[in-house]
């Protein structure tokens, strides 16, 4: 009986792929010792067999290629009318940018302007120095510093810090935000932010209600040392209730991320950095509600293209994607732009 089914299935395993079968080593290369399996080989082929008829069955056929049946221009997705985009998540370095401050702000812009996006917000230098000194965290917040002056109608920051340098981080937040243009923090990697070293900084952010953008990434293989992931961003959120944290590219691997943030109300996603895929902003418009997604791209490691094409591309309503674009990175920015707005402003 064994044989009879081998050789009435022979021809149909001899068309599957490789990876579906297992044949014996240095065999013979003609068409009967191909079909030479033992009987644990053959029921696996079998099983295999089985499970691709099945999926090759489910997966609808391809459409046809669009210019075979469409000769009309290529028209690219545009935000619904009268809708501004913000970057939330902006760099001097990375990618091919190169020059002056004044140099990579403008050509920064550029890009910007060619694809309708009207304020980047910019955090580090050009250099990525993952555990920064103190004079490092100094020339990466003056190189931003600079670029500010460049553009102050078009661009924003956040200072970047290193919670291993806890003075040298206070007082970069008095020099620069307190005292100078920058309206939220930066966190990368120097150290996990679920380590307790945050929490005085946290604080500090507390009182002058300022968004914290953490780096998170669930890294295939584990994470760098001091790498957070977005578990380590809700302890972090948890301790810190009333400080607005920016959960930076989700994750990377954005459906867990998704999960992770879910129940920690005060945590948004930014989704910048990864590629453009499919679900992304609809699986977290489900999750979490459009009011917990921010729009950020990560250019120039990313280009803007790329990134905004994750939310016009998503099956998203007009209120939906002004709020991603604008509207939650503006109202987590009100209490601070308010404050340096006021009269006569505070200094603690
Ligand atoms: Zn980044």
């Amino acid at each position: 009986m064994f044989d009879a089914l081998r050789r009435s299935t022979a021809p149909m395993l001899h068309g599957l792929p490789w990876c579906c079968l297992s044949r014996k080593k240095n065999q013979d290369r003609t068409e009967s010792s191909q079909m030479d399996f033992s009987r644990r080989q053959w029921l696996a082929g079998a099983m295999q067999l089985g499970a691709w008829t099945a999926i090759q069955s489910a997966i609808p056929p391809f459409p046809p290629l669009r210019a075979e049946t469409d000769s009309s221009p290529v028209v690219f997705p545009q935000p619904a009318p009268g809708i501004e985009i913000w970057d939330a998540h902006v760099h001097l370095g990375g990618g091919n940018l190169q020059g002056t401050i004044g140099e990579r702000v403008r050509l920064l812009l550029k890009y910007a302007d060619r694809m309708g996006i009207r304020r980047l917000i910019l955090c580090m230098g050009p250099k990525f120095e993952a555990d920064p000194s103190p004079e490092q965290l100094r020339e990466q917040n003056n190189a931003v510093l600079e670029a500010l002056q460049v553009a102050p109608d078009r661009l924003l920051s956040f200072v970047y810090l290193n919670p291993k340098h806890l003075e040298a981080s206070l007082q970069e937040i008095e020099r620069c935000v307190v005292h100078g243009p920058m309206v939220g923090i930066k966190l990368w990697i120097a150290i996990r932010c679920s380590e307790p070293p945050l929490d005085p900084l946290m604080r500090r952010a507390e009182e002058l209600r300022l968004p914290v953008l953490q780096h998170t990434f669930f890294r295939q293989g584990g994470n760098l040392p001091g790498e957070s992931s977005p578990e380590d961003l809700v302890q972090l959120a948890a301790r810190h209730p009333k400080v607005k944290f920016i959960c930076a590219h989700t994750g990377a691997d954005w459906e867990r991320g998704i999960r992770a943030v879910r129940p920690q109300k005060n945590i948004w996603i930014d989704i910048s950095g990864s590629d453009p895929t499919s679900g992304f902003v609809e699986m977290a418009t489900r999750e979490l509600g459009s009011d917990r997604i921010i729009f950020g791209t990560d250019a120039p490691i990313r280009s803007f293209a790329s990134q905004l094409a994750k939310v016009l591309a998503a099956r998203l309503t007009p209120e939906a994607q002004k709020a991603i674009f604008r509207d939650n990175i503006g109202r987590l920015l009100e209490p601070i732009l308010a404050r340096k707005l006021a009269p006569s402003p505070a200094s603690s």
